[in-house]
């Protein structure tokens, strides 16, 4: 069996649906639907309307989406009597939205809200197969995705609720699931973060053991570099697990941050495709490597630098221990580290704590913080005795100021922090210079 996921964009209108629809029907596999594209952001808007008490901001969208949803269930159906129960389903979500306008509003129901696209895409796909003489079933991610009290996944409980769901339904010819929602630890209706749909597919994949994870997108494949900004990239044909888990977590959107890790340490390939093009080989991801070759570039943003510099304690023993306590006293994960023989420089995305951080960390030195950076992240196979590589990435960077360099954390990364400002220019710089042919 295969996990193919589906993302916005795929099934981001009534034509896109009937795309994914061929493309899912000729096995038994399960697939992960997102919501369909700009809804999550627009469940967001919602939200920020109803936290500032202004329900009619929240009306106006909640009408706007549900006029479009009417409008792709008039097109997908071909029949009155399906077209009739989509109607249905996309009434009972948006009833159940506009509750909300009414009461107090919290992170709790807002998380509900959130949850409503993904129900509502799948809804409607399981219906159009259906009306196609299809027998699937939807499995209710509700039901089995779960985190526990670390907000981290559950995969005992993961795997031990779809074994039983499967069972239940092992006479359909396919399976449709919700991606990003979940329950949290107290059974509360939650999300596996923005983006998050990649996740539920790859844990859902280590949960049956699958015998391939797709990921199916508007672009064939993992690009050597960000499309966004960068001109003239192209897609990675193979990538290793680590490559592919550095790129997502420092920012190929492609891919979100997490989930490469439960397909990694369950041997499971990952395929990414475009839906758009579905005869286009993408990228797979697995355990095989391209010996000594650079594969691709990518760029987090939003990044804070601290630097604590302090001649008299560095050296000491405990020091640095000191200071990677202080963020953790505070919840921070720290991304980059430097140090030298006076100082540690440290980076953070998560600027919540940032003053505590900060004040707490001058009892050891002084400290000076640099915000709006960015860290380029250069990925591949990056062994140490590989000769040449570091000298290929500074020299593409050789006229941007650099504010830190890290290597040997892992043999396939080597991460550069500079200013937003200049991320573009860099970008296309190690382009330029790593991917020319
Ligand atoms: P989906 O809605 O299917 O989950 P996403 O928008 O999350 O799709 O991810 C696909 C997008 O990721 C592409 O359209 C592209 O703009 C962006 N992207 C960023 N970096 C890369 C990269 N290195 N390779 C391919 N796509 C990338
Ligand atoms: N719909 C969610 C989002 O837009 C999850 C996803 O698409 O992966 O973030
Ligand atoms: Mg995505």
């Amino acid at each position: 069996m295969k996990v193919l996921k589906f993302g916005g964009t795929s099934v981001g209108s009534a034509q896109r649906m009937k795309d994914v629809a061929k493309l899912i029907t000729s096995s038994r596999n399960i697939v992960v639907l997102s919501a369909m594209s700009g809804t999550t952001n627009s469940l967001v808007e919602i939200s920020d309307y109803l936290y500032k008490k202004n329900p009619d901001g929240a009306s106006e969208i909640i009408n706007k989406l549900a006029i479009k949803y009417y409008e792709h269930a008039e097109e997908l159906y071909s029949t009155a009597e399906y077209k009739q129960r989509a109607k249905e389903l996309i009434a009972h979500h948006f009833d159940y939205i506009r509750t909300f306008t009414k009461d107090l509003f919290t992170l709790f129901e807002e998380k509900v809200v959130l949850a409503q696209g993904e129900l509502i895409s799948t809804g409607m796909m399981n219906l159009y197969l259906n009306e196609s003489g299809v027998n699937s079933v939807l499995l209710p991610a509700l039901d089995y995705m779960r985190t526990d009290k670390n907000a981290e996944p559950d995969p005992a409980y993961i795997k031990e609720k779809l074994k039983n769901l499967l069972q239940e339904h092992s006479d359909a010819d396919l399976y449709i699931t919700q991606g990003y929602i979940c329950r949290n630890a107290y059974g509360e209706i939650d999300n596996l973060q923005r983006g998050g749909s990649d996740y539920t597919a790859s844990l859902i994949g280590a949960a049956i053991h699958a015998e391939e994870i797709q990921i199916w997108t508007d672009i064939d494949g993992m690009h050597n570099n960000d499309p966004r900004f960068v001109e003239k990239t192209s897609p990675v044909r193979h990538l290793h697990f680590e490559e592919a888990a550095e790129l997502a977590y420092f920012g190929a959107k492609i891919l979100h941050p997490t989930c490469i890790l439960p397909a990694k340490l369950n041997n499971i390939p990952v395929r990414l495709l475009n839906t758009m093009q579905p005869d286009a080989p993408g990228t797979l991801i697995s355990n095989s490597t391209e010996k000594g070759k650079i594969k691709a570039v990518a760029a987090k943003d939003n990044i804070t630098a601290i630097k604590i510099k302090s001649g008299r304690m560095l050296l000491a023993t405990g020091f640095l221990r000191k200071v990677f306590e202080i963020f953790e006293n505070y919840q921070t994960p720290i991304d980059m580290v430097t140090t030298s023989e006076v100082g540690v420089s440290c980076t953070i995305d998560n600027r919540k704590r940032l003053d505590e951080i900060v004040d707490d960390l001058k009892k050891y030195g002084t400290v000076t913080v640099d915000d709006d950076m960015v860290i380029v992240c250069v990925v591949g196979d990056l062994e140490w005795d590989n000769v040449g590589f570091e000298a290929s990435i500074v020299n593409a960077l050789k006229d941007i100021p650099v504010r830190m360099i890290s290597y040997g954390g892992s043999n396939y990364n080597v991460s550069l922090l500079i200013k937003s400002g200049d991320k573009k220019r860099a970008l296309q710089a190690l382009s330029d210079h790593l991917f020319q042919n």
